[in-house]
C-alpha cells in the first residue's frame, strides 16, 4: 500500500498483480517524492524519469541548468506513457538501480 504517497495519489481504477506495485503489492514509500517527466518507457514495468534542475554556479553568481534522471518501477495499472508528468516515491531497493515507484500521473504528456 502506498500509505506514505499522499492524499493527492488516488488508489488507481485498475487492478494488477504487480508485487512491486505500491497499490497492490508489497512495496511501502518512504523517503522522498520527486516529479518529472517521463522520458523513456522501454523497459519492462520500469521507466526513466527526467527532471530539470537549477544549480547555483558561484563563480558566475547565476544558475545553471542540468538534468537528472531517475529509474522507477512503474506498475501495470497506472497506464503511464512517454511525456507523461509523474509523481514518484523512494521505496526499498526493487532492482540494481531502482529505488523509486510510480504512485500518480500528475498529468499526462501533450506528444
Ligand atoms: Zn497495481
Amino acid at each position: 500500500m502506498a500509505r506514505d504517497a499522499g492524499p493527492k495519489s488516488a488508489r488507481p481504477g485498475a487492478e494488477c498483480g504487480d508485487e512491486k506495485c505500491p497499490f497492490h503489492g508489497s512495496v511501502r514509500v518512504r523517503g522522498r517524492l520527486l516529479v518529472g517527466r517521463v522520458a523513456s518507457a522501454k523497459m519492462a514495468n520500469t521507466v526513466v524519469v527526467e527532471r530539470e534542475l537549477l544549480k547555483r554556479v558561484p563563480k558566475y553568481e547565476r544558475y545553471a541548468r542540468s538534468r537528472r534522471r531517475v529509474s522507477a518501477h512503474c506498475p501495470p495499472c497506472l497506464q503511464v506513457k512517454v511525456g507523461d508528468l509523474v509523481r514518484i516515491g523512494e521505496c526499498r531497493p526493487l532492482a540494481k538501480t531502482v529505488h523509486h515507484v510510480v504512485i500518480e500521473r500528475v498529468r499526462p504528456g501533450v506528444d
